[in-house]
Parts: structure tokens; C-alpha cells; sequence
């Protein structure tokens, strides 16, 4: 480019507004078919746990507290999400979604990436479950069978 050009360019450009966005100042709102963080229903979910086998990032696990009532709790781990929206499709139920609202999901250490859905009592259900079978250790192995002749 020719320096005449280029100050052409220049002048040009003092008086014309920028075209990048002052974010996170300003703010547009997001398209409603952003694919942002998962959200989860319990009361819709089956505990079929599709969305787990078909997930390619292996990012969510459900844990079901009590079937026969619904219980179910639902982890996500927003670091390992591709955001491909496979889990939402292959829930046959409308139990998982993804929020067009929290998208912003940059955090400077681990724990803000592991997230837990579901009611409070059941995820407090889900520890307690977990902390009684620590508790009770591995499984006795089985003896091996007697070889017959
Ligand atoms: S969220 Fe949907 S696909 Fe996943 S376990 Fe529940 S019902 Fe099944
Ligand atoms: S959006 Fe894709 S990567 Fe993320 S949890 Fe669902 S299936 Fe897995």
C-alpha cells in the first residue's frame, strides 16, 4: 500500500465510530439459539441416562437418587462440553436444554467448571449416598470356583 493511501486510510478512520463492541461494557442480547450452559428438569427426567452414552465429550453424568419419585441429579462439567447440543437432542423427554443467557463461562481455577443440577435435597441425598458406600469399602471379592474335573 502506497503511504498517501495509507494516510488516506487513517484520516478516514479517526471520524468513523469503531466496529468492534466495547464487551463486556456494553452489551447486545444474545441470539435465543446460542448454545450456552445446560440446564436440567428434574421432574422431566427419566434416569434412561441416553444423553450420558450419547455425550462425545463424556461432560455429564446423572445420578438417580430415587427413580420411583423423580429424584434425579444431573453433573456437568462445563470445561469439557464441545456445546454440540447432542444431549439435548437425544433426550427424548425435553429434560436438558441450553441456556441462550449463561454463556460466559471463562473461570480462573477448576470449580466453577463442575456443575451440579438438581434439588438441593437431592444432591445432598446424592453425597450422602456416595459418603455410605466409601464408607463401606470395595465389595468382598468372590472366591474362585472349585475346578471340576
Ligand atoms: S436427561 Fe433425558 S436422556 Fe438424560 S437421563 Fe434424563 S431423560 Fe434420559
Ligand atoms: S452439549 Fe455435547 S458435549 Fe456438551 S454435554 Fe451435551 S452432548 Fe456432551
Amino acid at each position: 500500500m502506497r503511504i498517501g493511501a495509507m494516510l488516506g486510510d487513517i484520516s478516514r478512520s479517526l471520524f468513523k465510530r469503531p466496529v468492534t463492541e466495547r464487551y463486556p461494557f456494553e452489551r447486545r442480547p444474545t441470539p435465543e439459539r446460542l448454545r450456552g450452559q445446560l440446564t436440567f428438569e428434574p421432574s422431566k427426567c427419566t434416569g434412561c441416562k441416553i444423553c450420558v452414552r450419547d455425550c462425545p465429550a463424556d461432560a455429564i453424568e446423572i445420578v438417580v437418587v430415587d427413580k420411583a419419585t423423580k429424584r434425579f441429579v444431573m453433573g456437568f462439567q462445563t470445561g469439557r462440553c464441545a456445546y454440540c447440543a447432542q444431549c439435548v437432542v437425544s433426550c427424548n423427554f425435553d429434560a436438558i436444554g441450553m441456556s441462550h443467557e449463561r454463556w460466559e463461562l471463562a473461570a480462573l481455577s477448576q470449580t466453577p467448571f463442575a456443575v451440579t443440577f438438581g434439588r438441593q435435597e437431592d444432591i445432598n441425598a446424592m453425597h450422602d449416598q456416595a459418603a455410605a458406600r466409601s464408607a463401606a469399602g470395595p465389595a468382598p471379592v468372590a472366591p474362585p470356583a472349585p475346578a471340576t474335573a
